[in-house]
C-alpha cells in the first residue's frame, strides 16, 4: 500500500544525529544497546527501556499499513498552547495546536512506523500531583483525624463526622500521590529517520500498546 507523500521514503540510511540519539539514554544521552527489559544507564543509572524500531533492525517487520486503522490521540499542554500526539494509520503525528480554541495544528511532524529507529520509555515524578497530595488533602486528613481521637470520648457524633472527613481526604491524597509517583508522567522519546519527538502517554494505556504493535514490536515493561 503506498504511504501518502509526505512520509520519506523508506530504506534511506539513519542520519548520525539522529543515530546517536536514537542509542542514547534519554536522561542524559550516554550511549546505551537496546534491550526488551528495563535497564539502568551505566552513566546516570536511571532506569529506561530502549527499543530498536524497523529502521535499525531490519528483522523487525510492522504489520501491512492498513488504511482504516483507528487513531489514537493524545493532547497535552505546555504552558499556554497545547502539544498533540496522534497514531494514525501510516505513523505518528505530533505538533503544537493553535493557542486560541486548541484544535488546529500549527505545526506538525510524522514519523511512519518502517522509519522508527528506537523508541525509549521512562517515567518521570509527576510533581504537581504529588505536591497538590501532599501538601492540601493530606494535612487535612491527618488534622480531621487528630480531632475525631480527641472528640471521640466527649461527642462521638463529632468524632464520626471528623472520621468521615479523614477518610475521605486521606484517600483523595493517597491517589493524588499514587498518580504522581507509581504511575507518574510516562514518557515515550520516538527517533524516526528524520525527526523526533517525546510524548507523555500516561493518560493513554492504548497509545503505548498500539504504538509498540504498528512498529512490529511487543510493547516492553514501563520502568
Ligand atoms: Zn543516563
Amino acid at each position: 500500500m503506498a504511504q501518502p507523500s509526505f512520509y520519506p521514503a523508506h530504506g534511506a540510511p539513519v542520519p548520525a544525529t539522529n543515530a546517536a540519539m536514537a542509542l542514547g539514554c534519554p536522561w542524559c544521552a550516554a550511549p546505551s544497546t537496546p534491550s526488551a527489559i528495563v535497564q539502568s544507564c551505566g552513566r546516570c543509572g536511571r532506569s529506561f527501556t530502549l527499543s530498536a524500531g524497523p529502521a535499525l533492525d531490519g528483522s523487525i517487520a510492522p504489520p501491512p499499513f492498513h488504511p482504516a486503522a483507528f487513531r489514537i490521540s493524545l493532547r497535552w499542554s505546555i504552558v499556554v498552547t497545547y502539544r498533540f500526539a496522534t497514531l494514525e494509520p501510516q505513523g505518528i503525528t505530533y505538533g503544537t495546536l493553535d493557542p486560541v480554541v486548541g484544535m488546529a495544528p500549527v505545526d506538525q511532524s510524522q514519523i511512519a512506523y518502517p522509519d522508527v529507529v528506537s523508541i525509549a520509555v521512562w517515567r518521570k515524578l509527576a510533581l504537581t500531583k504529588c505536591f497538590a497530595g501532599a501538601l492540601v488533602p493530606l494535612p487535612i486528613a491527618l488534622f480531621a483525624a487528630y480531632g475525631a481521637i480527641l472528640a471521640v470520648a466527649k461527642a462521638p457524633g463529632v468524632a464520626a463526622v471528623l472520621g468521615l472527613i479523614a477518610l475521605a481526604f486521606g484517600l483523595l491524597a493517597a491517589w493524588l500521590l499514587h498518580q504522581g509517583i507509581a504511575v507518574g508522567r510516562r514518557q515515550a522519546r520516538i527517533v524516526g529517520r528524520w525527526t523526533s519527538f517525546t510524548v507523555p502517554f500516561e493518560n493513554s494505556p492504548s497509545f503505548y500498546a498500539e504504538l509498540f504493535r504498528r512498529c512490529g514490536l511487543a510493547p516492553p515493561p514501563i520502568p
